[in-house]
Order: structure tokens, then sequence, then C-alpha cells
């Protein structure tokens, strides 16, 4: 999974927050915790992308793929924490996904399983943050 994460070397360059070495030290061992964390059998490809395009005016920073069982992600001018947030939420419904738990409505503002989404990522970082102390700097 971690070969697909960072996608472009190039444009990582244009908006260096991180370098490519920092996010790969900060991403692959967060996968793996949220892995356990939400004991997910089948872990999604993940994707690091510079930008997302929305739907209409919305910004997107992550979303799911339910066929693909893939997540992709934004990074251009994000905090790495912000990043990994984002990635615990699409990692939640990848899990819901496996439990036959996603329907049409999933996706939408305040449905229960964005609810869940929401307060299970933030859990995740709080576990995380407190067992990296140095990472959340
Ligand atoms: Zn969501």
């Amino acid at each position: 999974m971690l070969a697909d994460v960072v996608a472009d070397k190039y444009l990582m360059r244009e908006h260096q927050l991180y370098s490519v070495d920092q996010i790969r030290e900060y991403i692959a061992p967060f996968l793996k915790f949220c892995q356990q964390h939400l004991d997910l059998a089948r872990m999604p490809r993940v994707t690091l992308v510079k930008k997302l395009s929305g739907m209409g005016d919305q910004p997107t920073f992550a979303y799911y793929n339910v066929p693909e069982n893939s997540v992709r992600v934004s990074y251009e001018n994000r905090h790495i924490a912000d990043v990994q947030r984002s990635l615990a939420h699409e990692l939640v419904h990848a899990r819901q996904n496996h439990l036959g738990q996603l329907d049409r409505n999933s996706g939408k503002t305040g449905s229960p399983q964005e609810n869940q989404a929401n307060s299970v990522a933030g859990e995740i970082m709080r576990m995380w943050a407190k067992q990296n102390p140095d990472l959340m700097k």
C-alpha cells in the first residue's frame, strides 16, 4: 500500500510542507496504527494526491471509494496531523463498508456513518498523539 503513498515527487516540491521522507515516516506507521485499531483485515489502497477536485464548489480533502476499496487524500497546504485525521476518517468508512454498513445516504453530513467516522477519527488521533508526542509538533 505504501508504494502508492507518494505519487509525484515533483508536485510535492511545489508545496513543501514536508519532504517525501517525512511523509513516509509519518504516514506509514499511522496507517498500521489505524489498521490495528480498526481491525481492518483488508487495508484499502491509500494514495496521497496534491489536491482533490470536490463536488461543485465543495472542497474535498479525502474520500473512500467503495468498489475499489481505496482512499485518496490531499496533502497540499495541510498539516500532517490533518492529513492523518482525514485518513483515519476514511478508514472508518472502509471498516463500515466491510461490515456492510454503508448505503447511498452514508456520505451525507450528519448521517450515522459520518458521525461515527468523525468521532472514531478523533479517538484515533488522541491515541496516536499520546503514543507519538514528537510527531505531533
Ligand atoms: Zn466521511
